[in-house]
């Protein structure tokens, strides 16, 4: 008898990227996810269900083995950072650069600077290791105002095509990391479902491009 399969998907950008390669696997939704406001799906697999939550909590899914497998960028993966999530596939779609902006033509002093960010642990680490003196300030998103508005110097945040800071008369300025989504696994899955989950990271394996 086949075990449940649960696969956590982030939604948005990331997930219009991931059902092709989730079809490679044989896996397809039984319904329009885009055109519903369900958070589960079930698939023409019987045994396989599909959650689409957001980007941060895939992790957590994966994690406590809610979820076999997950999607997820690569920046939410540093920034959770855990143990019992196991990253299995690079899926070389949603490709961004999570790095630092700050004002158009500004100078950032040298000394003790504020950094308004999502990404707490990533850019406490990045200074860290640039030996820089930084405050970090938590934000939940529209990161560009906090140096519009003087509550920080600089943001740490994820760049695509560089027009949102643009926008916000911001500019990038020094490259953290190549971003791209993962295929993630729970570690105990991989042990006990490994018959099932392999094919399935296989097929996803072969329709990667990059
Ligand atoms: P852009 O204006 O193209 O540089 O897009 C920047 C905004 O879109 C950022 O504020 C990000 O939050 C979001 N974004 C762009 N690409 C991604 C991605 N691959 N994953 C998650 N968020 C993204």
């Amino acid at each position: 008898m086949e075990q449940p399969i649960v696969i956590a998907l982030s939604k948005g950008r990331i997930l219009k990227e991931t059902l092709p390669l989730l079809a490679a696997a044989g896996i397809e939704p039984a319904e329009d996810i885009s055109k519903s406001r369900k958070l589960i799906f079930e698939t023409n697999m019987p045994n396989v269900r599909l959650l689409v939550i957001r980007a941060t909590d895939v992790p957590t899914y994966v994690e406590y083995g809610a979820a076999d497998l997950g999607v997820s960028g690569k920046d939410v993966l540093m920034e959770h950072d855990a143990q019992e999530v196991q990253e299995v596939l690079d899926l070389k779609i949603a490709k961004c650069r999570l790095m630092t902006a700050a004002l158009k033509g500004s100078e950032i002093s040298s000394g003790r600077i504020r950094v308004a960010t999502k990404f707490v642990d990533l850019a406490k680490q990045y200074y860290a290791e640039q030996g820089r003196q930084v405050e970090i300030i938590k934000l939940y998103g529209g990161m560009e105002l906090a140096p519009i508005m003087g509550l920080a110097d600089c943001i740490v945040d994820i760049v695509d095509t560089g027009n949102t800071l643009i926008a916000n008369g911001l500019e990038p300025r020094e490259h953290i990391a190549d971003i791209s989504s993962r295929l993630v696994a729970n570690r105990s899955s991989m042990k006990t479902k490994f018959k099932q989950l392999q094919p399935i990271i296989n097929q996803m394996a072969e329709a990667v491009t990059d």
